[in-house]
Order: structure tokens, then C-alpha cells, then sequence
């Protein structure tokens, strides 16, 4: 087979703290894993800013004429709760008076309904954690037998001083960790960094979500389902695995310990982490108090993808600070590119794909693709596609062929008539309106473009004209009276 490869990007590997080319294991072949989410509430806007930063790198790696084999995991067992008393989904359960089962379905479907809203590509694979326990505890027969783990009060332990590189991800300094610590919370484990593979006689012993397994009825702890899974998809060595940045100090850290330990081969060669969604400075955090969902930016009139521009507007590397005049801004840039694309689309006729590009028009097209091949450089693809649109020299049809060769990694839907599925047929309405009234003032027939206002004032849609087109938001209960404008 033949691949066509535009360009080889450049990505930073945490393992190496070095931005480094992409040599996939299977030539013009890439395969992936993320860490998915656990399923025990909704996923809040933080959590989604790392799956945006995954769907990235994935349309990226495809624009780029790769093939993606994409496998996220559902953590629907083993998650314990921040203050380590309960499984975060059991306790879920208990408090919400159903069963595990009907939480993590709930939780699961409400994340996917997000992501979609979100243009998150679907994975490749979704496989679920309860659906591979057998593969956890194949795994954890594995490293008993290379005397990788160890049985302790009922438990079964990775024994982290049997591993000679355990910690190098995150450049752990053990002993001067171990030196720092006075009590150690577990009083089973032979050092404080070994971690749980499989739950027996713990304190959980009466949670609901049990199963049979060598070392007597239990669960799986956290790390072993990633894992397990990422090789059950993926085969016991592959090219990139992703996640936030805090899984880098304990859980990617502990997944390299059994992976490597139990086949005895390096795993993944580029660790890919998405740094933090902050709110008041600290990271959006259940535990950090205070997050906020998809739908509550819904309900205030925010598009999702509005969102999507937000986060894709900052490096994926860089700390994203949440506010609402930024995502007012999103806002404003994502509604004036959509109408800009959209009044493109209505008047030039699509030029044909195999008609070559303008010397400046492959200047822009290369530009693009070298932002994106340099460790996904969002904000800098966005400003040449601000430059596109900018470009009065530029052929419209040019322009239009550019910007929607680009949003195939932008994933804006910027030449759907609208975006957001369930207002699909509203904000196609509206933004069809705000074209007409353009073409209306082009002509300077004011009386056209005044009816076309007062339309959308009765719908309580208020029009913001800027220097660089019109934008409309929903009205809100602090703008002057909607009939007195
Ligand atoms: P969880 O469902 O808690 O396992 O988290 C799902 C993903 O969201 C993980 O990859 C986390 O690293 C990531 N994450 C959690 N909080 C944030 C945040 N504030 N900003 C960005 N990513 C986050
Ligand atoms: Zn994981």
C-alpha cells in the first residue's frame, strides 16, 4: 500500500520532554489510545478541553494522510473517589438510589451526546472497563509470574521496587519522595508507590460490582484496565497514548509499570498530555469546587462549538483560562467565520479540488498544514485562517476551498448551514437571515436590511455589528427591552 504522507509532524513526548517526529511502529499507520472518561457524573468543560485535544490530534494525523486506529476507554469500574473510601461510581449510585449499571450508562451516553455536540470524532474503539476483566486479571497472572506482584491483606500489589524504571515519565524522584513522607496510608503495601492490581479483602468488600478471580471475589483497580485494554485493541506495542496532565505522575505512570512489566518490551513511544481548563486559577475540578457542563453553556446561548473554538483559540500544551468574556469572544470569531464561509458558499461556485492552487493560495494551504505538523498549533491554523479570510487579493473561491479543506481539522462545521444538531433548524434561520441582510446593505437597500432586523428583534435575537461582520446572540434579561430598540 501506498501512503501519501503531506507532512510528518513534530509532537512532544512527555517521555522525552522533547518535541520529536512521528515514526509510527506500521508505516502511514497510527495507533492510539486516550484515557476515556470516568463515568460517574457528567463530564465537565475541563474534562472535555482534553477529548478536543484528542480529536485534534486525530484529524490532524488523517489530514495529514495517516490512518488512525482510536481507542478510548470507559472507566466504569475501579475509579476510587478523592478521599479513597469508595469506587467514585458505586458512591454515585448509592447517592443517586440506582444501580452502578444505570449510572455508568447514563454517564456514558451523556458524554457521548457532549463530544458529538463537540464534532469529537467517535473512536475507533470504545471499550468498556466491566467488558474486559478477564483481560485485567490475564494481566495480572502475568506479572505474578515475572514476581512483579504481591499479595498482601487480601489485596494484590504491584511491587514498584521490582521495577527498575518505574516513575521516569514524570521524573519521580523516589527516594527523596520517600524521605519526604512520614506515614504511609496503606499499611499493606511494601512502599508507599505500590498500587492496587486487584481488590479483595478490603474495605470495599460488600460493593456491588464484584468478580471471580484468582485471588478470591474482588475488582480491578484503576490502572490495569488501561492496560489491559490498550493491549487488547491495540497489541502489546503501539505509537501514541494521550490523557491530561495529571495522569502523568501516578496513573500513566503506574500503566507503563504492568505494561512493561508484564510483556518485558518498551509499550508506547509518544506520550501526548493536554494541559488544564482553569477556573479561578486553580484546575476545573470536581474536587476543586465549583465546574460547569456543556448544557449550562447551552442555556446561556453558547453554541458547543463555541466552545470548541475557545479551546482550539490556546495550544493544547498551554494553561486555558475559563471566562465568560472569552467565550464571549469565541463566540463572536466562530459566528463571524460560519457566515463569512456561509455568504462564500452562496456566492461562488465550488471550484473543482483538482484545479491547482494560486501561488498565494498554496502559500496559505502550506502554512496551515506546518502549524499543524508542529505539535498541533490550533491558534496559529486559526490565524492564517483569519489571514484567509482577510485576504480581499485572495478569489473567493479560493478562499472558500482553504477554509474548508482546513475545518476538516478545525471541525467547526463551518459549512453546515448550522451547527448544534438539536437548533439545527433555528440557528440555520437565523444565520440564513443575517446573509440576507449582508447582501441587503451591499446593495444599500436599508429598508431590507431594517426589515430583516426587526424580524430577528421579534425572535429575541439581538445583531452586533462589528468592523468585521454581524454576530447575533440570544437576548438576554439585561438588554433594553427588546420592542423599544
Ligand atoms: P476523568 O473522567 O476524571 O478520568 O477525566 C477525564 C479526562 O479529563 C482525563 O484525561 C483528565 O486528565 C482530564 N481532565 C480533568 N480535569 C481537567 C481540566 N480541568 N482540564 C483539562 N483536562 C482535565
Ligand atoms: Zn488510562
Amino acid at each position: 500500500m501506498l501512503f501519501m504522507i503531506l507532512k510528518v509532524p513534530i509532537l512532544y513526548n512527555t517521555a522525552t520532554q522533547k518535541k520529536e517526529p512521528l515514526e509510527p511502529l506500521r508505516e502511514g499507520e497510527v495507533l492510539i489510545y486516550c484515557c476515556g472518561p470516568t463515568v460517574y457524573a457528567r463530564a465537565h468543560i475541563g474534562n472535555l478541553r482534553t477529548y478536543i485535544f484528542e480529536d485534534l490530534l486525530c484529524r490532524t494525523l488523517r489530514f495529514l494522510g495517516y490512518q488512525v486506529r482510536h481507542v478510548m476507554n470507559i472507566t466504569d469500574i475501579g475509579h476510587l473517589s478523592e478521599d479513597n473510601e469508595e469506587d467514585k461510581i458505586v458512591r454515585s449510585a448509592r447517592q443517586q438510589g440506582t444501580t452502578a449499571e444505570i449510572i455508568a450508562e447514563r454517564y456514558t451516553n451523556l458524554f457521548f451526546e457532549d463530544a458529538d455536540h463537540l464534532n469529537i470524532a467517535r473512536p475507533t474503539i470504545v471499550c468498556k472497563a466491566t467488558d474486559h476483566v478477564d483481560d485485567m486479571i490475564n494481566l495480572i497472572q502475568r506479572l505474578e509470574k515475572r514476581g512483579l506482584a504481591y499479595q498482601m491483606g487480601g489485596n494484590v500489589y504491584f511491587d514498584t521496587a521490582r521495577f527498575p524504571h518505574y516513575g521516569a515519565l514524570a521524573r519521580l524522584d523516589l527516594e527523596k519522595q520517600r524521605a519526604g513522607t512520614r506515614v504511609a496510608i496503606d499499611t499493606n503495601k511494601h512502599s508507599e508507590h505500590d498500587f492496587v492490581l486487584w481488590f479483595t479483602r478490603s474495605k470495599f468488600e460488600k460493593q456491588a460490582m464484584r468478580w471471580e478471580s484468582p485471588w478470591g471475589i474482588g475488582y480491578p483497580g484503576w490502572h490495569i484496565e488501561c492496560s489491559a485494554m490498550s493491549m487488547r485493541w491495540l497489541g502489546e506495542q503501539f505509537d501514541i497514548h494521550c490523557g491530561g496532565i495529571d495522569h502523568v505522575p501516578v496513573h500513566h505512570t503506574n500503566e507503563i509499570a504492568q505494561s512493561e512489566g508484564a510483556t518485558g518490551k518498551p509499550w508506547v513511544r509518544y506520550w501526548l498530555h493536554g494541559e488544564f481548563l482553569l477556573m479561578n486559577r486553580e484546575k476545573m475540578a470536581k474536587s476543586e469546587g465549583g465546574t460547569i457542563i456543556l448544557p449550562s453553556l447551552v442555556k446561556e446561548g453558547f453554541d458547543p462549538l463555541d466552545y470548541r473554538y475557545f479551546c482550539l483559540g490556546a495550544h493544547y500544551k498551554s494553561q486555558l483560562h475559563w471566562s465568560k468574556e472569552a467565550m464571549h469572544a469565541a463566540r463572536r470569531a466562530r459566528q463571524k467565520l460560519h457566515i463569512h464561509t456561509q455568504q462564500l458558499l452562496q456566492t461562488c461556485p465550488t471550484t473543482p479540488s483538482t484545479q491547482p492552487l494560486s501561488s498565494t493560495a498554496a502559500q496559505y494551504y502550506e502554512n496551515g498544514i506546518n502549524a499543524l505538523a508542529d505539535d498541533l498549533n490550533s491558534p496559529q491554523l486559526l490565524a492564517q485562517v483569519w489571514m484567509i479570510c482577510k485576504d480581499t487579493k485572495l478569489p473567493p473561491s479560493e478562499q472558500l476551498r482553504l477554509i474548508l479543506l482546513f475545518d476538516r481539522v478545525l471541525g467547526l462545521s463551518l459549512s453546515a448551514k448550522s451547527n448544534a444538531k438539536e437548533m439545527d433548524e433555528e440557528r440555520a434561520a437565523i444565520e440564513a437571515l443575517i446573509v440576507q441582510r449582508e447582501h441587503a446593505r451591499a446593495r444599500r437597500d436599508w429598508a431590507a436590511a431594517d426589515a430583516i432586523r426587526l424580524q430577528l428583534t421579534e425572535r429575541n435575537i439581538v445583531l452586533e455589528d462589528g468592523k468585521e461582520g454581524t454576530t447575533w446572540r440570544r437576548a438576554h434579561p439585561a438588554d433594553v427591552p427588546l420592542a423599544a430598540q
